[in-house]
């Protein structure tokens, strides 16, 4: 019988897994170790609301009652250090220790630095956590001029809040296109076009960057030009916080190997959110709805080895400006993209199937679309990009 359930982060999907496992009649001792002062909360809105509005809240998970009811003893802010999977104890960072009859490791990811001197700067800045944003948002009210260092969806969303608040904004990007690892190159256009629209000046293809700095203001580099800004934000990507995982041997590759239920190579440890691999796409999908409805599945499967498991294509939204995008599934080598009105995305695979579907305000079609991709439907005679043709046809 489980008697004590120790769940290391206190990020979105160690709080989903918390509220399950009490939602599911789990009447053991929850015990958190969260690196985070914070009660559980979500990460979208940092770079959106929380930099826009003046008096934005923590956006919690759950109110202070709801999360008060799920009876949970928090160890916080304490790091988990180490683990001894024989003797089945959690090692904190205060010197305790902490027994437990089944682990979560839920501990996400960190923002990544281009080099040391990018951190030590004052003026340049990452964002992943609630005091990131509150840093971020004061300098943004004091600044003109903004350099973002990565064209993927966090550059891209900082970017669009920064021009709201009327601040001009450069994006250095290395690849030839943004957000390439994730969507078509006709879809990397069309956000290209959003922001130039917007301002935004975009140097794709930028080669290496440098930073200097000018009497506390960060310098740029870059192809023979030094450009000044007061503040520079890096979004080049996360480093998964797998050093737990791998320093006590558990199955990792470019995150911990889980399966459908989120257990790891040890049958006492499962894995959710940023840090466990998609069980199907061997990738770490990094979404808000995978670490909230993956997290829910393997609580679920931590006290029922029975329960259903995780069974959802990768999906993840980005507000920019006045558009909700939603990405659905993932671009598959060699598939064709076909435009309907610069506003749905469609990535056919070799076979017809629609491998991404990619939706600026149009969450009609995506709901429409996961039925399409769980059907394996072919759709290579549907003629998609036929604005006349109704997709509501081929419900
Ligand atoms: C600015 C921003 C905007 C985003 N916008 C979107 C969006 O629009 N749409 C979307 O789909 N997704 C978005 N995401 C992604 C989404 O927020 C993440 O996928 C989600 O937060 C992952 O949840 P998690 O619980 O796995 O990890 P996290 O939320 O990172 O939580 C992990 C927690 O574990 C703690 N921790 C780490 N190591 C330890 C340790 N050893 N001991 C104790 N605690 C530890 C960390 O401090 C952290 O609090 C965004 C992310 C960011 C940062």
């Amino acid at each position: 019988m489980t008697a004590r359930i120790v769940i290391i982060g206190g990020g979105q999907a160690g709080g989903w897994a918390a509220k399950t496992l009490r939602d599911e009649g789990f009447d053991g001792e929850i015990c958190v170790v969260a690196e985070e002062e914070w009660d559980f909360y979500e990460r979208p809105p940092l770079s959106k609301a929380s930099l826009l509005e003046p008096d934005a809240a923590l956006p919690r998970l759950f109110s202070e009652e709801s999360q008060a009811t799920l009876n949970l003893n928090w160890y916080r802010p304490l790091r988990a250090v180490a683990l001894d999977r024989e003797a089945k104890t959690v090692h904190l960072s205060n010197g305790e220790s902490l027994g437990y009859d089944q682990l979560l490791i839920a501990t996400g990811g960190r923002a990544r630095w281009p080099g040391e001197a990018w951190a030590a700067h004052p003026q340049v800045y990452t964002l992943r956590h609630w005091q990131d944003a509150q840093r971020l948002k004061h300098r943004l009210a004091q600044s003109q001029r903004l350099a973002i260092i990565g064209g993927g969806w966090i550059g891209l969303e900082i970017a669009a809040s920064a021009r709201k608040s009327g601040v001009a904004v450069t994006l250095f990007e290395q690849q030839p296109a943004l957000c390439m690892r994730s969507v078509s190159h006709e879809v990397s256009q069309r956000l290209a076009q959003i922001h130039r629209q917007q301002g935004v000046d975009i140097r794709c293809g930028c080669g290496a960057l440098e930073l200097e700095d000018d009497n506390g203001q960060p310098v740029i580099h870059c192809d023979g030009q030094r450009e000044t800004f007061d503040a520079v934000v890096v979004g080049i990507g996360v480093s998964l916080n797998l050093e737990l995982a791998q320093a006590a041997g558990l199955r990792t590759e470019q995150g911990i190997v889980v399966d459908a239920q989120g257990r790891t190579s040890d049958p006492a440890i499962f894995a959710a959110g940023d840090v466990a691999q998609h069980h199907q796409y061997g990738l770490c999908i990094q979404s808000w709805a995978f670490a909230q409805n993956q997290a829910v599945a393997t609580a679920k499967s931590m006290l029922s080895p029975e329960a259903a498991g995780y069974d959802e294509v990768p999906w993840l939204w980005s507000d920019q400006y006045q558009y909700n995008i939603q990405i659905l599934g993932i671009p598959q080598k060699g598939s064709e993209t076909i435009v309907r009105d610069d506003v749905l995305f469609f990535s056919l695979d070799v076979r017809g199937r629609l491998s991404q579907l990619v939706a600026f305000n149009d969450a009609r079609t995506v709901k429409l679309a996961k039925r399409w991709m769980a059907a394996g439907r072919d759709l290579s005679d549907v003629p998609l990009a036929d604005p006349a043709f109704s997709l509501m046809s081929l419900r």
